[in-house]
């Protein structure tokens, strides 16, 4: 029996590992790419070898950390996590790359982010498995070179295009993850809905696919929301009239996009009368980081044809117009 229980409903980092799948079977959807990475994985058991670095690019919350687990899990070896801003000096990532197990899996994310001089040592150590150690200081310095025990880079990355060629090239398998189709997300919620106890209704499922911008996170974030409701609401089972109820409160539209997709698309609209405007403009705009605004909600917002890009800058679709209930080219300034 799982006790639906009091925990402080703010609990999402814990409850993010316990909705995280361990196998590649259970990592839903993506099937190519689990097709690929299953055989990938194979031939390296069947050559009693490391496989080689691996490579994870998409938008955030498509599962590239879970998938870095599960192939660590997978091979039976320990995973070391870490991140790109995390990594101030080369230094920190001599020192973390000296004390790798044999066969261990170094997880980077945000890869994109680590400084140059760290960028440079990293693509030697994953070439030549040598990383050059600086010992003393000031003109007394000297390097010495380090042999260390092959391993696997998985690298995780919202900005493929970031990443010098030197260091893209030292991968040798590339996976692009995509935002998932809703029958694939209907099933991750169900996964989730008995992981944490919540029994859904006829189409409730369904309900919370169409509106989770194609992306696992926040599917499992808004499952949450609805339990909260249940909760609260001391349903047995929730249906879809209780997930579109308890969305609106969060201000989730009905095509998925939340505060912050539709305070871009109003920005371009009503500020700068349908585009074109320049990324920078649109941030500060809406109050954002440009890189939040072009990782997180263009993506979406272009793939569901809402906004496109051109050299002069971003541009509302008549979608977006009318999803804000306006004409296109109406005189909005008024
Ligand atoms: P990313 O590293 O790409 O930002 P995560 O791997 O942290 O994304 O995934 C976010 C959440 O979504 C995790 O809690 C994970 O359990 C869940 N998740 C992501 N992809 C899948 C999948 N294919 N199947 C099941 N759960 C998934």
């Amino acid at each position: 029996l799982r006790m639906v229980s009091a925990a402080p409903l703010d609990n999402e980092p814990v409850s993010d590992e316990e909705l995280r799948p361990h196998a590649l079977e259970g990592f839903i959807g993506q099937p190519r790419l689990k097709a690929q990475l299953q055989l990938f994985l194979d031939a390296a058991r069947k050559r009693e070898v490391p496989p080689d670095h691996i490579l994870l690019a998409g938008p955030p919350g498509l599962g590239k950390t879970t998938l870095a687990m599960i192939v660590a899990n997978e091979l039976g070896v320990p995973i070391r996590i870490t991140s790109g801003p995390a990594i101030q000096h080369a230094g920190d990532l001599a020192s973390i790359l000296s004390s790798l197990d044999a066969g261990e899996v170094l997880f980077i994310d945000e890869i994109h982010r680590l400084p140059r001089a760290a960028e440079e040592l990293l693509y030697i150590a994953m070439e030549d498995f040598r990383v050059d150690v600086m010992v003393g200081k000031g003109p007394g310095a000297s390097s010495i070179p380090l042999t260390l025990p092959r391993f696997t880079v998985i690298g995780a990355t919202t900005r493929e295009g970031m990443l010098p060629s030197p260091l893209r090239a030292r991968f040798g398998f590339t996976a692009h993850l995509d935002y998932y189709p809703h029958e694939e997300l209907e099933r991750l919620i169900e996964r989730s809905a008995t992981v944490l106890g919540v029994a859904l209704g006829e189409g409730a499922a369904e309900q919370l696919s169409l509106r989770s911008r194609g992306t696992p996170r926040i599917a499992n974030r808004l499952l949450r929301r609805v339990r909260d409701w249940a909760i609260v609401h001391d349903l047995d089972v929730v249906g879809q009239s209780d997930v579109k109820e308890a969305l609106a409160l969060y201000q989730i539209d009905s095509e998925g996009l939340d505060r912050l997709d539709v305070a871009v698309l109003n920005a371009i609209v009503r500020n700068f009368n349908g585009g074109p405007v320049g990324l920078n403009n649109l941030a500060a705009m809406v109050g954002e980081e440009s890189e939040t605004v072009e990782t997180v909600c263009e993506p979406y917002l272009v793939r569901e044809g809402f906004l496109v890009r051109t050299p002069k800058g971003r541009v509302a679709t008549a979608k977006a117009w009318s999803h804000l209930g306006l004409e296109p080219n109406d005189d909005v300034s008024k």
